[in-house]
């Protein structure tokens, strides 16, 4: 099958944070024009494919994208319009040539991904097939993930002082996605009597989580498994279980210590043994970035010592990159990575990496941006590839509640796919 691509085009709109992103429009020429929201982080990583934005002081603070929208409108659509593709990965190629940097600077990764998801889209609709079996490589078994809701939100995503940027519940001891979610959102009830019955803030963080003005993170724990039992589930592995996600990176100085609550700073020897306590003492079964992207001897050391026990989560250290996650698994860093589709900025390099991982027993877990759109595209992506995990925020907010919804439509559709996390092997 080839696809010829009768128009692109993007337009500058607004993501969930109020700051603008790209839609991009794409037209194969037997099919219907479909589009892809862009979305965007605010802990990014260092090693990321770089966000084009217009820097121009007198639009939304420098943060317009008009210059990516038009890099689509010129550039892009002159290379693929007109011509037949045999394939998703030959589209991305020829956009990644066209870009000609290492990092996709020239013409922007939010061009070049909204474009690559619209693309893939696309090819999806004319092949009639749903998103999730298209995008799914072959040999994958098409899985509903484990949702990971961000129930209380710190770091760079909340106006407290928390320090931990991500405190998540983990349904992966229930039976079905439906009944995870139905967990989850009573979980979130419960979560939001809780603290509303503590006198404590029930305003909201970037991804729909609850910012109460905590200082520790034992703090946090302690309420989640508080809410987990009021709303009659089981914390841990047989029911919920929590996930973190520090985001180490954002909390490093540059004396190398971490700052892990107020008052209190720690080596990277002394978080590990945090870490160990934590998961000693909580029902947590996943911890992201816990140390921070330069912190590569202090990561062999995590893995060492807690890779046993937990799954250790690579976002802003790994950056969905292929080449640097081989060189993670070389160094057993980490067992696992975060996938994010405009960390390396096209469809096609982010099941590279998936497969990556797969080849050497690393799982994965799909992820939102904490900016982001209506769009669901992520939903699809984690259902193909059968990794079993999808991080996308609190049951809140309809830009988050978007991907899950969409998985409820997925799941019902496909009645015996399994849910999730698949064996390890
Ligand atoms: P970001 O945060 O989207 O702001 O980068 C998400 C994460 O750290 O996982
Ligand atoms: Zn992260």
């Amino acid at each position: 099958m080839s696809y010829e691509i009768a128009e692109v085009h993007a337009l500058e709109i607004l993501d969930s944070r109020a700051r603008p992103t790209l839609e991009v429009s794409l037209r194969l020429s037997n099919g219907p024009v479909v589009s892809a929201g862009v979305p965007s982080g605010a802990s990014t990583g260092t090693r990321e494919a770089v966000e084009l934005r217009d820097g121009d002081q007198k639009r939304f603070k420098g943060q317009g994208v008009s210059k990516a929208v038009n890099n689509v409108n010129t550039e892009i659509s002159s290379l693929l319009s007109g011509r037949s593709w045999a394939s998703l990965a030959e589209l991305d190629r020829a956009m990644i040539e066209l870009d000609g940097t290492d990092n996709k600077a020239r013409l922007g990764a939010n061009a070049i991904v909204g474009t690559s998801m619209a693309a893939a889209r696309a090819m999806a609709t004319v092949a009639g097939q749903p998103l999730y079996r298209w995008l799914s490589p072959q040999g994958a078994e098409l899985r509903l993930p484990v949702p990971h809701f961000n129930v209380v939100n710190g770091g760079a995503h909340a106006q407290n002082d928390l320090e931990f940027q991500e405190f998540m519940l983990a349904p992966i001891g229930l039976p079905t996605f439906a009944e995870a979610l139905r967990a989850g959102a009573e979980i979130y009830q419960a979560l939001r009597s809780l603290l509303h019955s503590r006198k404590h803030s029930t305003g909201l963080g970037d991804e729909g989580g609850f910012a109460p003005n905590l200082g520790t993170p034992e703090e946090v724990l302690d309420l989640l498994v508080e809410a987990i039992n009021s709303a009659g589930y089981a914390p841990g592995a047989q029911g919920v279980a929590i996930a973190l996600d520090p985001a180490a990176s954002e909390m490093h100085e540059p004396d190398g210590s971490y700052r892990y609550s107020p008052g209190h700073r720690f080596s990277t020897a002394e978080m590990i043994a945090r870490y160990e306590t934590l998961v000693a003492n909580y029902p947590i079964w996943s911890i992201e970035d816990g140390l921070a992207e330069d912190d590569w001897d202090g990561w062999e050391k995590l893995t060492a010592r807690l890779g046993g026990r937990a799954q250790l989560v690579g976002d802003d250290v790994f950056v969905t990159n292929p080449s640097i996650i081989r060189e993670a698994i070389g160094r057993k860093v980490g067992n696992s990575a975060l996938i994010k589709l405009n960390q390396i900025g096209t469809v096609s390099e982010t099941l590279e990496a998936i497969a990556i991982c797969n080849e050497a027993g690393y799982t994965q877990m799909v992820s939102h941006r904490s900016g982001e759109t209506p769009d669901s595209f992520i939903a699809d992506l984690a259902v193909a590839v059968g990794c079993g995990q999808l991080k996308t925020g609190a049951p809140a907010r309809g830009e988050r509640v978007a991907k899950y919804n969409r998985l409820l439509a997925i799941e019902a559709e496909l009645a015996n796919a399994p849910y999730g996390l698949p064996a390890r092997r």
